[in-house]
């Protein structure tokens, strides 16, 4: 069935972000692909990935690890929620890790799934999940593949960074495991002492810009296209869209889209994303409907219906017009597109 919308991901410039964030870290690199890949596809993420040599990835849980089958070769899967009380059979179905989070997780793990390795979080300041450094007596005798902790405001330059590394290195110094984690895409672009033996990139890999020292660096992954339902002309001091929240100034040229709200393209974009004819931009006019929106094509003035425009997504631009973060942009994009891994 013929979509007239379209999302493409670039695979290329995902294995180029995930080399680059690699380099600049100086220490082997997993991948965050939790929420079906930010949005994009865990299965082609975790195989594109492979490809360029990653072999750790990160779930959020169990359903999700079940969900991407098969790891390639020598890849390994760790599941962040860690092992609930009703996580046994899918736990002892599956070759993952669980990362556990608590005393109770740990005292379950071992006895659901005794000498099977696991990950522990410990918490050094976000509060969210992780045991306490005090609570670490509970991982006695537990075979940890990897120690991790995860960082509250990397994205800033915020003292909890300084604060968290302290409390991450006293952790690492006195729970014995493989391997010791830390970073995520933003923490990776705070430097190396941030880096440890493993950091654990998600948003970065998918294009998005966690700090200006990765600005340069980060490529485009998802792009989006929409096919023109109808060309119109609003004739002056005529208003579109709902709320009638625009009003012609002079005669204005419109194209209707098809992407809306229900494709991920929110609200806020009303009157402030824009398209792409080309080079010609084509500014969103009046407010995002469900399934359409209007851009004035004053600047394309031969585009015609069903033709494709490009819908601006550059993350950190597509943020900033919309109010949303470059991880609700991935996340939100919605089931009507037609998906292909270029
Ligand atoms: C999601 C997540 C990551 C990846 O974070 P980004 O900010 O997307 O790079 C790393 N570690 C943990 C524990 C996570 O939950």
């Amino acid at each position: 069935m013929h979509q007239a919308l379209r999302l493409t991901c670039d695979k290329t410039a995902l294995q180029a972000n995930w080399r680059w964030l690699r380099d600049r870290s100086g220490v082997e690199a997993g991948a965050a692909v939790k929420a079906d890949g930010y949005g994009l596809g865990a299965r082609e993420t975790v195989a594109a990935l492979a490809e360029a040599g990653c072999t750790t990835f990160y779930v959020s849980t169990w359903a999700e690890a079940q969900a991407l089958g098969v790891l390639p070769d020598g890849g390994s899967l760790a599941v962040l929620h860690g092992f609930g009380p009703d996580d046994g059979p899918a736990a002892l179905a599956s070759t993952a890790r669980p990362v556990l989070n608590s005393a109770e997780q740990a005292a379950r793990w071992r006895e659901v799934a005794p000498g099977r390795t696991c990950d522990v979080m410990v918490d050094t300041g976000m509060n969210r999940l992780g045991l306490r450094a005090e609570e670490a007596g509970c991982l006695e005798g537990l075979e940890i593949d990897t120690l991790m902790s995860h960082l509250a405001c990397a994205d800033e330059d915020n003292a909890m960074n300084a604060v968290q590394l302290e409390r991450f290195r006293q952790a690492a110094a006195s729970i014995p495991a493989k391997r010791t984690s830390l970073a995520n895409s933003a923490g990776i672009c705070l430097g190396r002492d941030y880096s440890f033996d493993l950091v654990r990139p998600g948003l970065a890999l998918y294009g998005g810009v966690p700090r200006a020292e990765a600005a340069e660096h980060i490529a485009q992954v998802a792009r989006i296209e929409a096919q023109i339902v109808q060309r119109r002309t609003i004739r002056a001091g005529e208003s579109g869209g709902y709320g009638a929240t625009f009003t012609a100034s002079a005669d204005t040229e419109a194209a209707i889209l098809n992407i809306g709200y229900a494709d991920g393209y929110l609200r806020g974009f009303s009157a402030r994303g824009c398209a792409f004819a080309g080079e010609m931009a084509l500014p969103v006019i009046g407010r995002v409907s469900m399934d359409l929106i209007a851009v004035d094509c004053g600047a394309a003035a031969d585009l015609k219906e069903g033709e494709w425009v490009e819908i601006d997504y550059d993350l950190p631009t597509a943020s900033e017009q919309s109010g949303l973060s470059q991880y609700e942009l991935l996340t939100a994009l919605g089931k009507r597109f037609t998906r292909r891994w270029i």
